[in-house]
C-alpha cells in the first residue's frame, strides 16, 4: 500500500503530495484524512493522508513512521473544500487545511495538547481470593455499579486498592473526558412574533439558497436563528452559526446553551487550546450537533449539515487577512451547495455587497423592520462638537453630561462608546509636531498609560515616554490621543457618584473577565459601561436607556473606501443597545461632521437611504459592489528591490489584463513593517477571465524567490 501525504514545510515552494510506503503492521488503520508522521529529508514531519493507492511511480519510497491518531481529521468534504479555497485564494493547500483545525490537530510540531482521561476500575470476577474487610468493602461497591472512578475507591483505602489491582482483581479502564462540561438544561423557545414567524416560513430548509435577513436592532434575530436550528435538529441534521468574535459574548452563548444544552459546541478565543481540541472532537464524533463560533467555525467537521447561519454578516471579521485569505461567507455558501442546505446571513446593517446581491435576487431578502413588541427605535440626537469644544475642554459635552445625569437619576444605565477604529492615541510634540513612530514599522506608537510606555501595535516595540522631544529638545511632549482610561477619569470628575465599568481589550483580556463584567453590569452593579467597539455589538441590557458616542468621526477619517459604511454600521449597532426592553431609549452622538451623510442616515435609522447614497459613490469611484478588487502586496527587506519588482509586476499585468483598472504601485498603508518595505497594487475589475490564471502564474513565479514576497488578496476587507 502507498499513501500520498501532504506535509507542511516552512519553504513555501513545496506544496505537494509525496508518496510513502505503508508497512503491513499499520495498514488496517490507514484512511484518507488521518495524520501520519513521515520522514522528509533528514527531518520527521507530520502530514495528512490524502490518497491511498496500490503503487507509486516513484522508486525507493520511504515508509510512514506512524499513525498519529486513528480518527479521521479531514473528512472528504473538507478535503475537497480545501482544494476549492486554494483555487479561490491562491494559497498553499496545506495552509487551507491547517486553517480548518484547532492547533492540537494541525499537522505541525506543537506544544503538548493531550486528551484528558479519567481512570476507572472494573471487577475481574474470575478470581477466588480471600478478601479482608476493607478489600471486601471495595468489592461490594461494584455490586451496583460495574465501573467506578479511581477517586471514589481511593477514599476507602489506597493500600487495599493497590493490592486488588496488583492481584488483578480490579482492572483499569481509561475513559476520555472533555475539559468543559455542560448541563442539559433546556428552556422553551420563545413564542415567535408574526414577523419572526413569517421569516421562518420563508426559509426553505431543503434548498441551498442564500438568505439575507435584514432585521433592525432588537427585532429578535437570535430567536429566529434558534427556531431555524431547532427545526433542523428535528430533521436529524446539524447546524453552524457564525458570529464575530467580539459578539460571541457569554450572553449569546448562554442563550443557545439554554435551548440546546450539550448539543452545542462553542468555539471562541477564551477557550484554552486543550478545550478547543476537546470541543472539536465532540463535533467530529457527532456528539455536538450545533457549532457556534467565530470565522474558523465554518470548517466545523459536522456531517449532515442542515443550515449555516452568519450573524452580523457585515462584520469584516469573517475575512481572514492572513493566508489563506478566505472569507467565511464564501466558504459557507460552498458548504451550503455541497450539503444542499441554506445559508442565512443576518444583520441590522448588511454589507453593501450582500444587500446589492439581495437586490439582484442572488440572495433572497428577508426583512424584519420592527423591534419586538413594536417598540420604537431610540431617538438619536447629534451634538456638534465644533461648538461644544469652545464651551468646555472635556470630551463629554454638556448635553451628553446632562443626559447621563438624567438617566442615572431615573435609575437607568448608560453605555458610552469610544470609537477607536482608525484612532491612535499617539503622542506628539506641541512645539515642533514631532510624532513618535516605530523604528521598525513606520507607524505611530500608541500610548499606554498603565505602564507609561509607547508601544507599536504591529511588532510589539516599546519605549518609555519622555517629556523632552527628541527632535526640538523642548519639554513639550503631549499625549494627544484619548483612550478609555482618560474618559473614565473625566467621568469620575464630572459625576463622582457614578459607578463606571471600563471594558476594552485591556480589561477583558484575562480569562473570564468579559463574562464577569457583563454579568455585573446586567445586575446593575455599575451605572455606566464605557468601552470601545466591544460594547457596540450583541449586548442586550434592559436598563440601558441612553447610549452616548464620544467621537463618531474617527472612523470616517480612515483612508478606506468602506469608512462611511463602517461608521454607519458601528453607529447603528451601538444605537441599537438603547431602549431594548419596555423602556424608551435615546442616543446622543458627538460629532465634528454633523452634515456627513453617514451620520445623518444614522440619525434617521435609514439603512436603505444610506445604501442608495453610498451605492452612487461606489459606482462613480468604481468600487465594490460594482467592481471587484484584488490587492497585491509586494514586499522586500530591500527598498530598491521592492520598488523595482513592483513596477515590473505592474507592467506585466498591464500587458496581460485588458479589462482591469490597475492602480499603483504605491507605498502600502504601512509602508515599512518589521523592517520590510511594502508596495501595493490595486486591481479593479468586473469580469476578467484571465485574472486567476495570470495571478497564479505570478504567485508561482515568486514562490521560490527569497528576496521578494508577493501577497494576493481578493476582496480585501482593508488594504
Ligand atoms: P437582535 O439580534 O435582532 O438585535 P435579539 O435577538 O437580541 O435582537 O432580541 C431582542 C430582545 O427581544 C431580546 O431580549 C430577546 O430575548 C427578545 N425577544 C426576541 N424574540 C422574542 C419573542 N418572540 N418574544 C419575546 N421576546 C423576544
Ligand atoms: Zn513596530
Amino acid at each position: 500500500m502507498v499513501v500520498g501525504v501532504l506535509v507542511e514545510l516552512a519553504n513555501k515552494s513545496v506544496d505537494r503530495i509525496f508518496d510513502y510506503n505503508v508497512d503491513d503492521s499499520i495498514k488496517d488503520d490507514i484512511k484518507v484524512g488521518i495524520r501520519v508522521e513521515v520522514p522528509f529529508g533528514r527531518q520527521t514531519l507530520e502530514g495528512f493522508v490524502l490518497e491511498i493507492k496500490n503503487s507509486s511511480e516513484v522508486k525507493d519510497l520511504k515508509s510512514v513512521i506512524r499513525i498519529i491518531d486513528k480518527d479521521i481529521i479531514l473528512n472528504k468534504e473538507l478535503i475537497d473544500l480545501g482544494k476549492k479555497i486554494k483555487a479561490n485564494t491562491l494559497s498553499t493547500l496545506i495552509s487551507c487545511y491547517q486553517a480548518m483545525l484547532p492547533r492540537a490537530l494541525k499537522a505541525k510540531k506543537k506544544t503538548n495538547i493531550t486528551k484528558k482521561y479519567d481512570i476507572y476500575y472494573k471487577l475481574n470476577d474470575s478470581n477466588d481470593y480471600k478478601f479482608n474487610k476493607t478489600q471486601q468493602e471495595i468489592i461490594n461497591m461494584f455490586k451496583n455499579k460495574p465501573l467506578i472512578k479511581r477517586d471514589e475507591l481511593l477514599k476507602i483505602s489506597s493500600s487495599s486498592l493497590k493490592t486488588l489491582i496488583n492481584k488483578n482483581i480490579l482492572i483499569e479502564e481509561k475513559k476520555e473526558h472533555y475539559r468543559l462540561e455542560y448541563g442539559t438544561k433546556t428552556d422553551n423557545i420563545k413564542k415567535l412574533t408574526t414577523l419572526q414567524q413569517r421569516v421562518i416560513e420563508e426559509v426553505n430548509l431543503n434548498s441551498s439558497n442564500t438568505y439575507l435577513l435584514h432585521g433592525v436592532t432588537g427585532s429578535g434575530k437570535t430567536e429566529v436563528y434558534i427556531k431555524l436550528i431547532s427545526n433542523i435538529l428535528k430533521n436529524s441534521k446539524t447546524a453552524i452559526i457564525l458570529v464575530p468574535e467580539i459578539s460571541l459574548t457569554p450572553q449569546m452563548i448562554n442563550r443557545f446553551r439554554e435551548v440546546f444544552g450539550s448539543n452545542i459546541a462553542a468555539i471562541h478565543s477564551a477557550l484554552s487550546e486543550g478545550e478547543k481540541y476537546d470541543e472539536w472532537r465532540r463535533i467530529n464524533r457527532g456528539e455536538a450537533k450545533i457549532v457556534i463560533g467565530a470565522r474558523s467555525a465554518v470548517f466545523a467537521p459536522l456531517t449532515n449539515l442542515g443550515i449555516i447561519i452568519i450573524d452580523e454578516e457585515h462584520s469584516d471579521s469573517y475575512k481572514q487577512d492572513t493566508n489563506p485569505k478566505y472569507n467565511a461567507k464564501d466558504v459557507a455558501i460552498i458548504r451550503g451547495k455541497t450539503n444542499n442546505c441554506p445559508v442565512v446571513m443576518g444583520s441590522a446593517t448588511p454589507s453593501l455587497e450582500s444587500f446589492a446581491r439581495a437586490q439582484k435576487k442572488v440572495y433572497k431578502l428577508l426583512s424584519m423592520n420592527e423591534r419586538i413588541n413594536g417598540k420604537k427605535l431610540p431617538e438619536i440626537k447629534l451634538i456638534d462638537m465644533n461648538n461644544e469644544v469652545k464651551k468646555s475642554n472635556s470630551h463629554i459635552s454638556l448635553p451628553l453630561l446632562d443626559a447621563i445625569n438624567k438617566t442615572l437619576d431615573n435609575n437607568n444605565q448608560v453605555i458610552l462608546l469610544l470609537n477607536r477604529r482608525g484612532y491612535s492615541s499617539f503622542v506628539t510634540c506641541k512645539n515642533c509636531g514631532y510624532a513618535f513612530k516605530c523604528p521598525n514599522c513606520d507607524i505611530t506608537l500608541t500610548y499606554h498609560k498603565t505602564s507609561n510606555t509607547l508601544r507599536c501595535h504591529y511588532c510589539g516595540y516599546g519605549t518609555k515616554v519622555y517629556k523632552e522631544c527628541p527632535e526640538c529638545h523642548e519639554a513639550s511632549v503631549n499625549n494627544l490621543g484619548v483612550g478609555t482610561e482618560k474618559i473614565e477619569e473625566e467621568l469620575h470628575k464630572l459625576i463622582p457618584y457614578a459607578k463606571v465599568l471600563r471594558m476594552d481589550f485591556d480589561t477583558t483580556s484575562r480569562k473570564g473577565m468579559h463574562e464577569k463584567m457583563i454579568t455585573a453590569f446586567k445586575n446593575h452593579e455599575y451605572d455606566i459601561l464605557l468601552g470601545t467597539q466591544i460594547v457596540a455589538k450583541g449586548l442586550d441590557f434592559e436598563n440601558v436607556t441612553l447610549v452616548g458616542v464620544i467621537n463618531a468621526d474617527t472612523s470616517l477619517n480612515i483612508p478606506d473606501f468602506r469608512s462611511s459604511e463602517n461608521t454607519f454600521s458601528l453607529l447603528a449597532q451601538v444605537s441599537g443597545r438603547s431602549g431594548r426592553s419596555n423602556k424608551n431609549g435615546s442616543v446622543i452622538i458627538q460629532t465634528f461632521n454633523k452634515d456627513h451623510y453617514a451620520i445623518n442616515y444614522t440619525k434617521t435609522h435609514d439603512y436603505i437611504g444610506f445604501y442608495n447614497y453610498e451605492m452612487q459613490i461606489r459606482k462613480k469611484l468604481k468600487y465594490p459592489p460594482y467592481f471587484y478588487i484584488c490587492y497585491l502586496k509586494i514586499s522586500s527587506k530591500n527598498y530598491d528591490i521592492a520598488s523595482v519588482e513592483a513596477n515590473k509586476i505592474k507592467k506585466s499585468l498591464e500587458r496581460n489584463l485588458k479589462n482591469t483598472i490597475i492602480l499603483g504601485p504605491s507605498p502600502a498603508n504601512i509602508f515599512k513593517m518589521n523592517n520590510i518595505y511594502r508596495y501595493g497594487i490595486i486591481l479593479k475589475y468586473k469580469k476578467e477571465d484571465n485574472l486567476y490564471n495570470l495571478l497564479n502564474m505570478l504567485y508561482e513565479h515568486y514562490r521560490t524567490n527569497n528576496k521578494i514576497t508577493i501577497d494576493i488578496d481578493f476582496n480585501p476587507s482593508h488594504f
